[in-house]
């Protein structure tokens, strides 16, 4: 793909469309596959002077980078915040504000749970010029990948999405409506919640057994989805060691997965993960 890639953004970049100095670009880098990037989004990553990035963006993506551009890692692990936001906001002002090329390169989408919305607000106030590139957000990338469409005519007619971090807004969640039948329910940042997820939609009306799975790393080398049911999920989690990144799909698009999965779950190697027998004994938890 790069190589035809960079044939048009050869033309697109002599139309004059490069990216101005004194320029910010909040770029989504997308969740990981870097096929997945936008002409836009590969465009710019080949011009920019500074690239600030967190652990959301592969390495795959980053090796896209202009060789010579500074890197500036700005976190963020929960708890391990390399800087905080507010700190951010400020470096993208001043490296701006310094005549450089700025990409904020941020995983998914970034205005999808990324903060995006407060860095462009932090540069609208200070009357820094800037772009918003969209990327593939990892809801996207997981229902592809793991043959779970997020909408379906017979099985849901919406799709929610919704971040379980607490601080993110996770701890004010509408139960009555995220508990809503025929509807998807896609959880960012649920793994810590999950339990709790699982309690509460289940006791504003959504049926235990409906089909529910984790897509973890979603569209990486190292995806893995742990498949169940609302009321299993939970343990099924903790038994497989699901950690983030991760998505929590919910609804009975989940099921399609037997059918629909790219590569055929009963056709992958299934070997037993992190010493936790009971996901290799799922065919649908995967190791891919
Ligand atoms: N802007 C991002 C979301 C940032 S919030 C997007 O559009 O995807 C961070 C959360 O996104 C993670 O905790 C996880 O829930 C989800 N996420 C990001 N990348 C992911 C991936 N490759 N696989 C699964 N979940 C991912």
């Amino acid at each position: 793909m790069i190589p035809e890639a960079s044939a048009t953004l050869g033309r697109a970049t002599d139309c004059g469309d490069a990216a101005p100095r004194g320029k910010v670009c909040l770029v989504g880098a997308g969740p990981g596959d870097p096929d997945l990037l936008t002409l836009r989004a590969l465009r710019l990553m080949q011009q920019a002077d500074v690239v600030l990035h967190d652990h959301l963006v592969s390495e795959a993506v980053l090796a896209l980078v202009r060789a010579d551009a500074e890197r500036i890692y700005v976190g963020k692990r929960e708890r391990n915040h390399a800087l905080s936001q507010e700190e951010i906001n400020a470096l993208l002002v001043r490296l701006a504000g310094e005549g450089k090329r700025v990409l904020r390169l941020k995983g998914g989408d970034p205005f999808m749970f990324g903060r995006g919305g407060e860095e462009a607000e932090a540069l609208a106030e200070h009357d820094i010029p800037f772009e918003v590139v969209p990327g593939v957000t990892s809801a996207a990338g997981a229902s592809s990948r793991a043959g779970i469409p997020l909408t379906h005519r017979d099985y849901a007619q919406s799709c929610v999405f919704v971040t379980g971090h607490r601080r993110e807004g996770g701890a004010q969640m509408d139960w009555p409506a995220l508990a809503r039948a025929r509807q998807t329910l896609v959880i960012y940042m649920g793994l810590g919640m999950l339990p709790e997820i699982s309690r509460r939609l289940i006791a504003h009306g959504r049926g235990a057994d409906t089909p529910a799975a984790i897509v973890e790393r979603a569209t990486t080398a190292a995806q893995r989805v742990v498949a169940g049911t609302l009321a299993t999920l939970p343990d099924l989690a903790k038994a497989c060691g699901a950690r983030p990144p991760a998505l929590v799909i919910v609804g009975e698009v989940v099921a399609l997965r037997e059918r629909l999965c790219p590569a055929r779950p009963d056709a992958l190697p299934v070997r037993p993960h992190r010493d936790a027998p009971e996901c290799a004994a799922d065919p649908l938890t995967t190791d891919r």
